[in-house]
Order: structure tokens, then C-alpha cells, then sequence
């Protein structure tokens, strides 16, 4: 969940792009290859997770082996693949990175970061057992109560957010979908 840097060279034929108008009437800064014209367009990530709960209200968090936020704790989460949909991309992260049992549900959140251009979505899920075997990216994988979560150690503001409206959410007993715009 890193912030990408420009496109430096084309990907068809190896040139040092510039970033101009396009030729088309585009409105938008493209990287354009000076020598065969590729337009090469750069569009917002998805990043796709769950919220796993287990059945006596505690919340599975991962803390993280990997760059950034190395050691933060982070819901289970990661990019979509190009062959899956968004609800099998967060089911296979949550393998993973905590080698949890779940059972899917609904989409909970969508919160959109503008500054690094990505959407983050994160589904609800049922943790079917408390054992976990998480992957090389997650050096820990526990459960926690809402009074547990350690919010000052969380690797990312999505998270942040998700858990604070599931948790408020959880007390009113009723789950909603939550949009949000950050910066
Ligand atoms: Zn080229």
C-alpha cells in the first residue's frame, strides 16, 4: 500500500516518457512515449480486506513483516488481483497474511484516499476458528476486544476507520456500508 512513483520509461518500447496533454483532446498530464506515441494511463488501486471476527466479538489483526508500517497492526489486506473479484481478492488476503477460516459476508467499508490514489474495501467475516498460520508478511496474528485494539499501533488510517465504525456499529447491533473520502 505504497504511494507509486511516476512512470519513468515506456512500456512498450523502453523510451524515457514525458508527461504532456495527449494528442486526443484528453484533458489530463499523460506519459507519453516520444517515440511511439504510447499514452500510458495511470487510475486508482484497489485494496481489498475483511474484518474477521470470531464468535465471541474478539477482531483478528495482523502485525506486519513487510514495508511499510513494518510492525504496525493492520487488518488483513492487499491488492486485487486482475483475475479475481473484490470479495475473492479480500478472502485471499486474509489467507495470506493470517491463514484464517473464514466465512465471507457483506462489504462494510469504502474509503477512498485520493492522495495515494487507491480504494480500500473491506468486508465483514465470520472467523470459523481461532487457530491461525499466518504467511511471511505477518510476523503475529491475534484476536482482540474492541478494549484491546492497540489504535495507536495501526499501520494505516483505513483501518483506522473501519474498526472504529464497526465497533460503534457492533454496540448500536446494527452493521451499515460506511463511504469515506480521506485526503
Ligand atoms: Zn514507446
Amino acid at each position: 500500500m505504497t504511494f507509486r512513483s511516476p512512470i519513468q520509461h515506456c512500456r512498450a518500447c523502453g523510451t524515457a516518457v514525458v508527461y504532456r496533454l495527449p494528442d486526443d483532446g484528453d484533458t489530463r498530464q499523460r506519459a507519453v512515449c516520444p517515440a511511439c506515441n504510447t499514452v500510458h494511463y495511470e487510475n486508482p488501486l484497489n485494496v481489498v480486506g475483511t474484518v474477521p471476527e470470531f464468535a465471541d466479538g474478539r477482531v483478528l489483526l495482523c502485525k506486519r513483516n513487510i514495508e511499510p508500517r513494518w510492525g504496525k497492526w493492520t487488518l488483513p489486506a492487499g491488492f486485487m488481483e486482475l483475475d479475481e473479484t473484490t470479495s475473492q481478492g479480500a478472502a485471499r488476503e486474509t489467507d495470506e497474511e493470517a491463514g484464517a477460516q473464514i466465512e465471507m459476508g457483506p462489504l462494510f467499508s469504502l474509503l477512498n484516499v485520493r492522495r495515494v490514489g487507491q480504494v480500500h474495501l473491506f468486508y465483514r467475516a465470520r472467523l470459523l476458528s481461532e487457530q491461525f498460520n499466518p504467511g511471511y508478511e505477518t510476523i503475529e496474528a491475534r484476536l482482540f476486544t474492541e478494549a484491546e485494539v492497540p489504535w495507536d499501533e495501526l499501520a494505516f488510517r483505513t483501518v483506522k476507520e473501519t474498526l472504529e465504525h464497526y465497533f460503534a456499529d457492533r454496540k448500536a447491533g446494527q452493521f451499515g456500508l460506511h463511504c469515506i473520502d480521506l485526503e
